[in-house]
């Protein structure tokens, strides 16, 4: 049974007071699905987070970490750094650290390589942007961004990682991919993995889905049988909307 899971990625939001409250807020909710619950704030808001959420069953994950172990490098973080905050899932590879940020391929293989070996699980993200997937170019793109990224691993690795789909034009857009066209690409995605690892390995590792998922569209995402869960920007900032998503399984 692959693990379903439901992410927040709090992006660049959310101050010490307002983390505080959300996370308040998320614990006094009613959990009702059985999907596990990863948020991801800011780095200056891990350790509190972490703190306040260790025996709630919400796992706090980073957005984002250094491939060196430590060193001359202003202003990052490492893997040792986060691992010493309990924190051991790292989101890896977003669109917006790609685009912003200059991440690429290779780098984030040397990310994924830095963190298994400070024995992190990784969300690594890819997904194609608008121009692409008009050229009918997607499963391309994906294919590549996967290979590139993570082709180097062996198969055992793939314990310790979790894939999102998030296509470009669906971050923030309100624009969400159709169910079937999310079903589409994650079952090239598993085949992908597949051709290269097997077909076991391939259905025992987790898919999610991120782009504009939201209450009203997340049940319907999710009862794809390749979806296996979601990476949620916008919705996760608000406890009632992050929490009917995770119900949602
Ligand atoms: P939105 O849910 O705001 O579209 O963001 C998705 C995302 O980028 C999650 O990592």
């Amino acid at each position: 049974m692959r693990k379903k899971i439901v992410a927040g990625n709090w992006k660049m939001n959310k101050d010490l007071v307002e983390t505080k409250t959300l996370i308040t807020e998320l614990k006094n909710a009613k959990k009702t699905s059985n999907a596990e619950v990863m948020i991801a704030p800011s780095f200056t808001n891990l350790w509190t987070a972490f703190e306040s959420l260790k025996e709630y069953g919400v796992e706090v994950i980073a957005q984002n970490m250094h491939f060196a172990e430590n060193g001359a490098y202003t202003g990052e973080v490492s893997a040792s750094m986060l691992n010493s905050i309990g924190i051991n899932t790292v989101i890896l590879g977003h669109s917006e650290r790609r685009a912003y940020f200059n991440e690429t391929d290779d780098l984030l293989a040397k990310k994924v390589n830095t963190a298994l070996k400070n024995d992190m699980c990784v969300i690594f993200c890819f997904g194609e942007e608008l121009d692409e997937r008009k050229r009918e170019n997607q499963e391309n793109v994906v294919g590549n961004q996967i290979k590139n990224g993570l082709f180097h691993l062996d198969a055992a690795a793939f314990k310790h990682i979790v894939l999102a789909y998030e296509p470009v034009w669906a971050i923030g857009t309100g624009e969400t991919a159709s169910p079937e066209q999310a079903q589409e690409m994650h079952a090239f995605i598993r085949k992908t993995l597949a051709d290269k690892y097997g077909q076991e390995m391939a259905d025992s590792v987790s898919i999610l889905y991120g782009g504009s998922v939201k209450p009203s569209n997340a049940q319907e995402i999710f009862s794809k049988p390749d979806v296996d869960g979601g990476l949620i920007g916008g919705a996760a900032l608000n406890a009632a909307d992050f929490m009917a998503i995770v119900n949602a399984f």
